[in-house]
C-alpha cells in the first residue's frame, strides 16, 4: 500500500510501499477513502511538542474508509461499514476517565498518526470499538473534516457550556474556525469570529457569524469588550498573544476554553484578580469522545453544519502542508485515495 511516511522530524513527508497492515484480535483493516490534513499531523511531522511521536510513521487522524477486514473476534462492525479513524484511536474503557465518559483524558489511549500509525495511507488497523460508524447523508469528503476539527469544535462548545444568546468569540478560523463558528449558532451563541485574514472572516460570515473583528486592524479586545465582553470564548489560534487577547475579551463570569496548540510549548499568564473577581473559568478540551463524533456527524446529516474543504492527492502531501502553513487554505485540505 502506499503510505505518506515521516521518516525524521527535518525531512519532507516520503511516499512509501508498505505492506497492508493485518488486522489483529478486535481490530479491523480500513481501506481509505478520504483523509483530512489537521494542523497537528504537521506538528507531528516536525516533532514539534513535547511528546513526540517516534519515526518512521504514518500521520493522519480525519480518515474516512469502508471496513475491508475483520480481526477475530469482531462483532461490532461488519465488512463493508463506513468509519472515521479520529485522534482516539483506543482507550482503555476501564480507568475513572473512561468510566466517568471521558475516555479523551484516559492515560491509557493510543492517538492515530501519532503514538500509532494514522490515516496517510491506503489502509489502517484499528480497534473496531474505536473505528466510528459514519452515516449514509454525510459524504466522506465531509466526513474527514468532522472527525477532528469537527469533534475538537463541537466539545469546546460544550464544556464552554455555550447556552442561548450567549456571546461568543471565536479565535482563528481556519479549519477548526469555521465548524466552532457552527456549533457556537447551533448552541445559541452570537457569534463573534476573530481572524487577521478577511477571507477567513467572509467564511465565517456566510457560516452565520454575526459579528467579524479583523484582529490586525481592530483591537479584538476593546471590540468585543465593546460587545459587553464574551461569555465564552474559544482560542483556535495556537499563539499566546491570541490565547491572551481571548482572556482579555471576557466578560464577568465568562469561560475560556483553550483548544489551539502552539509549536513551542507557550505559557500564559492569567491576572489572579481580574479572574477571581469576574468569577473566570480557563478550560483545557482536547477532541472528543466517540459519543461526540456520532453526534457531530448526526448534526451534519441533518443539515445543520456545511464544510469548506479543497481535495488533494496523498502524493502532494508536502505541497498540501506548504498550502497550510501559508495559510492559502480556507479551511480545510482533505486527501482522496
Ligand atoms: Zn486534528
Ligand atoms: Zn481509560
Amino acid at each position: 500500500m502506499r503510505a505518506a511516511v515521516v521518516t525524521s522530524f527535518t525531512a519532507p513527508l516520503e511516499i512509501q510501499e508498505l505492506p497492508i497492515p493485518e488486522p489483529g484480535p478486535g481490530e479491523v483493516l480500513v481501506r481509505m477513502e478520504t483523509s483530512g490534513l489537521c494542523h497537528t499531523d504537521i506538528h507531528a511531522a516536525h516533532g514539534d511538542w513535547p511528546v513526540r511521536p517516534t519515526p518512521p510513521f504514518v500521520p493522519g487522524h480525519e480518515g474516512v474508509g469502508h471496513v475491508e477486514r475483520l480481526g477475530h473476534g469482531v462483532t461490532e462492525r461488519s465488512v463493508g461499514q463506513r468509519v472515521a479513524i479520529a485522534w482516539l484511536g483506543y482507550a482503555c474503557g476501564a480507568c475513572r476517565h473512561c468510566i466517568a465518559g471521558w475516555e479523551t483524558l484516559c492515560e491509557q489511549q493510543h492517538n492515530s498518526g501519532y503514538s500509532v500509525n494514522g490515516s496517510f495511507a491506503e489502509y489502517a488497523v484499528l480497534p473496531a470499538a474505536f473505528a466510528t460508524p459514519v452515516p449514509d447523508a454525510v459524504s466522506s469528503h465531509d466526513a474527514a473534516p468532522l472527525t477532528c476539527a469537527g469533534v475538537t469544535t463541537f466539545k469546546a462548545i460544550k464544556v464552554g457550556r455555550v447556552a442561548p444568546a450567549d456571546k461568543v468569540a471565536i479565535f482563528g478560523v481556519g479549519g477548526l474556525g469555521h465548524l466552532a463558528v457552527q456549533y457556537a449558532r447551533i448552541a445559541g451563541g452570537i457569534v463573534i469570529a476573530v481572524d487577521v485574514e478577511d477571507t477567513k472572516l467572509a467564511m465565517a460570515r456566510d457560516l452565520g457569524a454575526d459579528h467579524l473583528v479583523n484582529a490586525s486592524r481592530t483591537d479584538p479586545v476593546a471590540a468585543i469588550q465593546a460587545f459587553g465582553g464574551a461569555d465564552v470564548a474559544v482560542a483556535l489560534a495556537a499563539n499566546a498573544s491570541s490565547v491572551e487577547q481571548a482572556y482579555r475579551s471576557l466578560g464577568r463570569g465568562g469561560r475560556l476554553v483553550l483548544v489551539g496548540l502552539p509549536a513551542d510549548n507557550a505559557a500564559v499568564s492569567v491576572p489572579i484578580f481580574d479572574c477571581v473577581l469576574g468569577g473566570k473559568q480557563v478550560i483545557g478540551s482536547i477532541v472528543g469522545t466517540r459519543n461526540d463524533l456520532a453526534d457531530v456527524f448526526a448534526l451534519h446529516a441533518a443539515g445543520r453544519t456545511k464544510i469548506v474543504a479543497v481535495e488533494r492527492k496523498l502524493d502532494e502531501v508536502n505541497e498540501a502542508i506548504d498550502e497550510v502553513l501559508s495559510g492559502e487554505v480556507p479551511a480545510r485540505i482533505v486527501f482522496r485515495f
